[in-house]
């Protein structure tokens, strides 16, 4: 039986976490690894392969989220706000493994020790939910004016401590900023 559809929306479950896990007020940057520790995960930076990102470790009641050291401090952020939301949203598994390249997605789909293309997503979305809590967004992207500028968009990562594809990618998703260009492209939001 699936869970239902409500325990399995990403945006609900990141909303509820933070709601349960955060001090108020809720303030940006959203601390992570003060919400990870919330969720009695163990976050870790590690000398991982170059070729991975993360990765979530289950053994029994101890949860540990592997960071890769090596990447810079907004990717490490997003990592860890992804793990979570396979811890949260995807029981079972004792481990997933994180691909630094999306382009492998497609491989993942039955290989043990990687979640499948909708648990990424899942994944992903639960990501930019807490990191970027739509309250949060909305607060401070209110207060800016005029034509939207890429210094905009660089300024609200800069608050929120997520890479500025992350926040365009975010701003776009809720309706906040509509891309001039669009052919412009949106990679995985990293
Ligand atoms: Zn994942």
């Amino acid at each position: 039986m699936p869970a239902p559809r409500a325990r399995r929306d990403p945006e609900q479950r990141a909303a509820e976490v933070l709601r349960d896990h955060v001090l108020d007020p809720l303030f940006a940057p959203v601390n992570v690894e003060l919400v990870a520790k919330s969720c009695d995960a163990e976050v870790r930076y590690v000398t991982l392969d170059q070729d991975l990102s993360g990765m979530l470790i289950r053994d029994g009641d101890r949860k540990v989220i592997a960071v890769a050291d090596h990447h810079p401090r907004v990717r490490r952020r997003y990592t860890i706000a992804h793990e979570l939301g396979h811890l949260v949203m995807h029981p079972g598994r004792p481990y997933i493994v994180e691909s630094s390249h999306a382009v492998r997605i497609d491989h993942r789909q039955n290989t043990p020790g990687f979640a499948d293309q909708r648990e990424e997503r899942e994944a992903n979305q639960f990501a930019a939910a807490l990191l970027m809590p739509p309250g949060l967004i909305s607060q401070h992207w209110g207060l800016q004016g005029g034509e939207v500028s890429k210094a905009m968009i660089a300024q609200m990562a800069a608050l929120f401590d997520v890479s500025p594809i992350a926040m365009q990618y975010r701003l776009i998703n809720l309706g906040l900023f509509i891309p001039h260009d669009a052919e412009e492209e949106l990679q995985r939001p990293f």
